[in-house]
């Protein structure tokens, strides 16, 4: 792609804020827009923890899009971080997309949502996420149950799949199309503004969640210790580099701490080799991952802990 967005005047450029309930498929929906694995996602509520900025550059427009925590009541003081960062974000951007999950009917979450956004005037786009669960002949009835819900707002609405990839097109040229006029704000190959080492401790956090499953709930947090680049001695693959990543995952309780290494160090074992598949993807070449389990009782509640993972006090 070239781009020759310094003399187009009609080149856009700006931020978008993704809103919407846990589970609805926002962090799904960024991967899909962007085309890369940047959100880490699961099917247990409540995964996204930092504010993430994706970035899906176009010929037409640039949108950086902010990848909020879902909105929720907040029970420890992670939460009421993850609650007040989705809120903030909601005012600093020029356009907001909301997702409602489509395969449910809406709910007081939504209903929190949209209050909240009609209160502040805000450009909004709705994205009825999980379309491709909403069997063909409901299809009208649920469009009009939520354009009902909405009431008297303007805001477009737009079934989506994130996991299909169905109306992501249109997505994309809705929101390019609310974008102020600018120029890029980042350089075209980037996907991300997240160093890579956040990333990398994400997949770590991800595979924790997929395979413990309930035993573990929202305990744990990753801590990169250390990334190496070790060139390989083969003279024959002399053109690869392997990465290796030495990496911590803290839990609160020593229970939890058996549970992530597992029988005979199993759990940790799958746990590794799911999260060094998707770093080798991320990274493009072959990485040697270490994985150590740490017990930090109370973590969550621990401002200087928080601070230190990069849950910052916004
Ligand atoms: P978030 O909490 O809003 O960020 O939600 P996630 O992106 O983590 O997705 C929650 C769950 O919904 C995951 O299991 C996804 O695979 C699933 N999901 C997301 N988008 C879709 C979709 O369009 N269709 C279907 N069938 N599932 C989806
Ligand atoms: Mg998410």
């Amino acid at each position: 792609m070239t781009f020759s967005q310094e003399t187009d005047k009609d080149y856009r450029s700006g931020f978008v804020a993704l809103i919407g309930r846990p589970n609805v498929g926002k962090s799904t929906l960024v991967n899909r827009l962007v085309g890369e694995k940047v959100a880490i996602t699961s099917p247990i509520a409540q995964t996204t923890r930092n504010r993430l900025r994706a970035i899906l550059t176009t010929s037409h427009a640039q949108m950086i899009i902010v990848d909020t925590p879902g909105i929720h009541k907040p029970h420890h003081l992670l939460g009421e971080r993850l609650v007040n960062s989705a809120c903030s974000t909601i005012g600093e951007v020029d356009l907001v997309l909301l997702l409602f999950d489509a395969s449910n009917e809406p709910g007081r979450g939504d209903e929190f949502i949209v209050n909240m956004l009609k209160k502040q005037q805000l450009n909004v786009i709705v994205a009825l996420n999980k379309w491709d669960l909403v069997i063909e002949n409901k299809k009208n009835h649920v469009f009009d149950t939520y354009k009902n819900f909405l009431g008297d707002v303007s805001w477009p609405l737009y079934p989506s799949s994130a996991i299909v990839g169905d109306g992501c097109i249109e997505l994309i040229d809705a929101i390019s199309a609310m974008m102020p006029k600018g120029p890029y704000l980042y350089p075209p190959g980037f996907v991300s503004d997240q160093p890579e080492n956040f990333l990398l401790a994400e997949l770590i956090r991800e595979q924790v969640l997929i395979h413990t499953r309930e035993e573990i709930p929202h305990s744990v947090a990753v801590q990169i210790e250390r990334v190496e680049e070790i060139p390989k001695k083969d003279k024959k693959i002399d053109s690869q580099i392997k990465t290796a990543v030495l990496a911590t995952i803290l839990v609160e309780r020593k229970s939890q701490k058996g549970i992530v290494i597992g029988k005979g160090g199993a759990m940790l074992k799958t746990i590794g080799t799911g999260a060094r598949m998707q770093m080798q993807k991320l990274i493009n070449g072959s990485v040697y991952l270490e994985l150590f389990v740490k017990v930090v009782p109370n973590w969550r509640s621990k401002p200087a802990k928080l601070a230190e993972l990069g849950y910052e006090d916004i």
